[in-house]
C-alpha cells in the first residue's frame, strides 16, 4: 500500500492551495480530484461567472458608447461569448494542471502525486480512491478534506439543468433566453441578473422575499444597485413568495404570492435557482470514521475536525464560502499540521469581498448595517464619485465611497465600502491598513497616484480629520460626515 504524509481530497481552490503549501514543508502529498481541477473556483463558479460578468459589462458599456455617438449596435452572438468564457476556464484549469505536471520535473518531483478519482475515508488513516472499475487504498498520516459544495436543490422546483437551472447548468444554454426568472436575490442571483440584463437580450425577473434585494447590505448601496437593475429592464418581484413552478411546453410557468395576499402567474423561457449551496460530504467517509457535522457543513476548530489527524477547509466547512477564504484555510491547515502557523491567527473578520453587480461593490470590515446590529457607535464619511477626477475622466461618476471608523480618537477603521468603477482595486489600500491595525493618519498622509479612485478614500480620511480639500457643509449631497450614537445620526461640523 502506497504511503503519504498528507492526502488532500478535492483540487478546488482550498485543496490545491493546501497541497502546494505542503510541498513547501517537503511532505509527500497526494491530491485527489474526481472531476475538474480548480473546482467551483474555475468551472461553473467564480472564474466562469466573472468572465460572463466582464463580457456583459463590456457589452453594456459598448452599447452605451455607440448610443452616445449615434452609431448602430451590432448584434451579439451568444455562442461567441460562451466560447470566450470556456477559453478563460480552460486557460486557468490548464495552468493549474500544467503546474502540477511541471513540478514533477523540478526539485519537488517526488513530493506531489495527483490522482484522478473519487476518494473515500475507510479509516482516519486509509483512503480509498475509485476511478471507474479501478480501486486502490493508500495510507496517510494526515488528511485534509476540501470537497467543496454544490448548488442547493429545492425538491418543489423542477430543476433539470436545461430549462430550470442552477449555476451548474446556466453556462451551457444554446442562446440568450428572451426571458428568465431568478429565484433568490442574494449575491449569486443578483450577479446573474446583472450579467443577463447587461447583454440586453434577456428580460430578467428577480424574486425577492423582502422589500429590497441583498438584505444584509446597506440601504444606500442597495438603492443604486436596484435602480441600475431596473433601468436595464430587470423586473424585481418585491415582497413575493414563489408558490409554484412548472415546466410547461419547454417553458417555465411560475406563480407568486405577494405579502398583501395577491397572486400572479408568469411565463418565461428559463429559470435560474440560486438559493445557496450545500457541502459535499455524503459518502465521503465510512461509518466508523464519525466526523462531526452540522447542517451547514463540517464543524471545525481552526480547520481541525474532531478527529485529530483530519482537517477540513473551504466550502465543506460551516465558514464563509469564498475562494480567498478557502485558500487561506487550506494553507493554514497545512501550517497547523506541520507546526508552523506563524503569529497570524485564522481570522475571518476583515476579509475583502466584491459583489459583481452594476456597478461593482467592494467591501472590507463592517458595513453600517452590521455596526448598528452590534450596537457600535461610529463615525461615517461618504464621498460621491463625482468628486473623484478619475471617475470624471472615465465619464462614469456613479458610485460612492463610505468609510466607517471608531467613534473615539485615535480613530481606527471599522470598514469601508466602495460602490463604483474600479472599487475592487481601490479597496486594497484600506484592507491592508485594517489588517495591520493602523490608524487613519497613515492614509491621510500617503501620496496616491493621480488620478486614481484611492484618492477618494484619502479625501474621506481627511474629512474625518477636518482637513479635506472639499468641505462637507458646502457640498451637501456629495459629501457627508456623521456620527452614529446609539443608532442616531449627528452631523459632524468642523
Ligand atoms: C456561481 C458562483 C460564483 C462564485 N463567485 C465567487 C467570487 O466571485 N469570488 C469568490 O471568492 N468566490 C466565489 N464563489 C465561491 C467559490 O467558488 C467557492 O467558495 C470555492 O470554489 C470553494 O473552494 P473549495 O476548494 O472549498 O471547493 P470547490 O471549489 O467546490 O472544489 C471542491 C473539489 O472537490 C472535488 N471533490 C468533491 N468530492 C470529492 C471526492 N469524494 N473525491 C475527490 N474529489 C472530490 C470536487 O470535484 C471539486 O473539484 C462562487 C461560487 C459560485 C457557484
Amino acid at each position: 500500500m502506497e504511503k503519504f504524509d498528507l492526502v488532500v481530497i478535492g483540487a478546488g481552490p482550498s485543496g490545491y492551495a493546501a497541497a502546494m503549501r505542503a510541498i513547501d514543508f517537503r511532505k509527500k502529498t497526494l491530491l485527489i480530484e474526481r472531476n475538474k481541477v480548480g473546482g467551483a473556483g474555475v468551472t461553473n463558479g467564480a472564474l466562469s461567472s466573472k468572465t460572463w460578468w466582464e463580457l456583459s459589462r463590456e457589452t453594456a458599456s459598448f452599447r452605451k458608447n455607440l448610443k452616445r455617438f449615434n452609431l448602430q449596435e451590432p448584434s451579439i452572438n451568444y455562442k461567441e461569448i460562451q466560447a470566450e468564457v470556456m477559453r478563460a476556464v480552460e486557460e486557468r484549469k490548464s495552468m493549474l494542471e500544467d503546474h502540477m505536471q511541471l513540478l514533477g520535473s523540478s526539485n519537488h518531483s517526488d513530493l506531489l502525486i495527483f490522482k484522478k478519482g473519487e476518494a473515500r475515508l475507510l479509516s482516519p488513516t486509509q483512503v480509498e480512491i475509485s476511478n471507474g472499475f479501478h480501486k486502490e487504498i493508500v495510507q496517510t498520516e494526515h488528511i485534509i478534506l476540501a470537497t467543496g459544495s454544490r448548488p442547493r436543490y429545492l425538491s418543489e422546483l423542477p430543476i433539470d439543468e436545461k430549462i430550470v437551472m442552477t449555476s451548474e447548468g446556466i453556462e451551457d444554454m444554446e442562446d440568450f433566453p428572451e426571458s428568465m426568472v431568478i429565484v433568490g436575490a442574494g449575491v449569486i442571483g443578483c450577479e446573474y441578473a446583472t450579467i443577463f440584463s447587461g447583454f440586453g437580450k434577456t428580460k430578467v425577473h428577480l424574486i425577492d422575499k423582502g422589500d429590497r434585494i441583498l438584505p444584509f447590505e446597506d440601504e444606500d448601496v442597495v438603492k443604486v444597485i436596484e435602480r441600475n437593475m431596473e433601468n436595464s429592464g430587470v423586473l424585481i418581484h418585491r415582497k413575493s413568495r414563489l408558490i409554484r413552478m412548472e415546466i410547461k411546453h419547454e417553458r417555465v410557468e411560475y406563480e407568486l404570492e405577494y405579502d398583501d395576499g395577491n397572486k400572479e402567474i408568469f411565463n418565461v423561457e428559463k429559470a435560474l435557482v440560486a438559493v445557496g449551496r450545500i457541502p459535499n460530504y455524503e459518502d465521503l467517509w465510512d461509518d466508523t470514521v464519525n466526523i462531526s457535522i452540522s447542517k451547514r457543513g463540517i464543524e471545525d476548530n481552526d480547520t481541525q475536525t474532531n478527529i485529530t489527524n483530519i482537517y477540513a477547509v473551504g466550502d465543506i466547512t460551516a465558514d464563509i464560502s469564498l475562494v480567498n477564504v478557502g485558500e487561506l484555510e487550506g494553507r493554514y491547515a497545512v501550517e497547523r499540521i506541520y507546526g508552523n502557523p506563524g503569529p497570524r491567527k485564522l481570522v475571518y473578520e476583515n476579509i475583502s469581498t466584491i459583489m459583481f453587480l452594476n456597478p461593482e461593490v467592494a467591501s472590507v470590515g463592517l458595513n453600517e448595517t452590521q455596526a448598528r446590529e452590534k450596537g457600535i457607535d461610529y463615525r461615517v464619511v461618504t464621498l460621491d464619485y463625482s468628486c473623484i477626477p478619475r471617475a470624471i475622466a472615465k465619464r462614469n461618476t456613479q458610485g460612492f465611497i463610505k468609510l466607517l471608523v471608531t467613534n473615539e480618537d485615535p480613530m481606527r477603521i471599522l470598514g469601508v465600502k466602495i460602490i463604483g468603477n474600479q472599487a475592487s482595486s481601490a479597496i486594497q489600500a484600506v484592507a491592508l491598513l485594517i489588517s495591520m491595525d493602523k490608524g487613519i493618519e497613515e492614509l491621510a498622509e500617503c501620496v496616491h497616484p493621480h488620478p486614481s479612485i484611492t484618492e477618494g478614500i484619502q479625501e474621506c480620511v481627511r474629512m474625518l480629520l477636518g482637513k479635506s480639500l472639499f468641505k462637507p457643509d458646502a457640498l451637501k449631497g456629495k459629501l457627508s460626515c456623521r456620527q452614529s450614537l446609539s443608532g442616531v445620526y449627528v452631523d459632524i461640523n468642523f
